[in-house]
């Protein structure tokens, strides 16, 4: 039986203050039945966000993780620090930063191998664009992103790991992928983990992204391979983030 997780990803927003007040809210949620909560905030929210959620019931984690140890890497934070301060997760290959920053698939692989060479669990997210699902490449587009993480991280890259599948045309569009859409890339993803190891694939929690909210939820995480979710812009109100996490539970 998979817990499911909601992982809050606040992106690139908030001031301390606001932070602080985003933390306090869903610390004061709980207790959550069934189902494990983190959030994401941005790097230099995490002391705060991870004093102000320490020994209660939600996780933290970060956006990014560098994707080497330590040395000579200007502008990067390393899994082990971010292990030090607290951090349980780390996001790897997020579509902004797929886009916007130009991370490959072998640098997100590198980035996921480091998370867990350094004691993180990481959040890999993978997903089509919208011309590549009109063009019936979905698949394809996963299995690739998958394959880069297996060729770096090796066979047991998905033993201690989360997959978020992010459709890129669901993400900020208010566009959410139907229930039945989702369940189709997540059974494909489970499928493919399970060709390397079937226990591995079992286990798998496979979150969806883009676009969740408090009234497509349910259905969402109703789905069987469907193991909760990877919220953006819900996750910056604390009444809808609650409610997500209290439905996914
Ligand atoms: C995200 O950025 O991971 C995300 C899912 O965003 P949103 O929920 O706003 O679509």
């Amino acid at each position: 039986m998979r817990k499911p997780l909601i992982a809050g990803n606040w992106k690139m927003n908030g001031t301390r203050a606001n932070a602080g007040a985003l933390a306090r809210a869903i610390h004061d949620g709980a207790p959550f039945a069934d189902v494990e909560v983190a959030v994401l905030p941005p790097f230099v929210h995490l002391p705060d966000v991870v004093a102000i959620c320490e020994g209660g019931d939600v996780r933290v984690g970060a956006q990014n993780v560098a994707d080497q140890a330590s040395g000579a890497y200007t502008g990067e934070v390393s899994a082990a620090m971010l292990a030090e301060f607290g951090c349980r997760y780390a996001l790897v290959g997020h579509s902004e930063r797929r886009t916007h920053y130009g991370e490959s698939d072998e640098l997100v692989a590198k980035r996921f191998a480091a998370a867990l060479a350094g004691g993180l669990v990481p959040i890999l997210c993978v997903g089509e664009t919208l011309a590549e699902r009109e063009a019936g490449e979905t698949e394809s587009v996963i299995a690739r992103q998958l394959a880069a993480v297996v060729e770096v991280a090796g066979d047991d890259a998905f033993a201690d790991a989360v997959v978020a599948y992010e459709p890129v045309w669901a993400i900020g569009t208010g566009h959410t992928a139907t229930p039945e859409q989702a369940q189709a890339v997540h059974a494909f993803v489970r499928q493919r983990v399970a060709q390397l190891d079937a226990d591995h694939g079992e286990r798998l929690r496979i979150l969806y992204g883009g676009s969740m909210k408090a009234a497509n939820a349910a259905a969402l995480v109703a789905m069987e391979d469907v193991d909760g979710g990877l919220i953006g812009g819900a996750s910056l109100v604390p009444d809808d983030f609650l409610s997500i996490c209290r439905t996914a539970g």
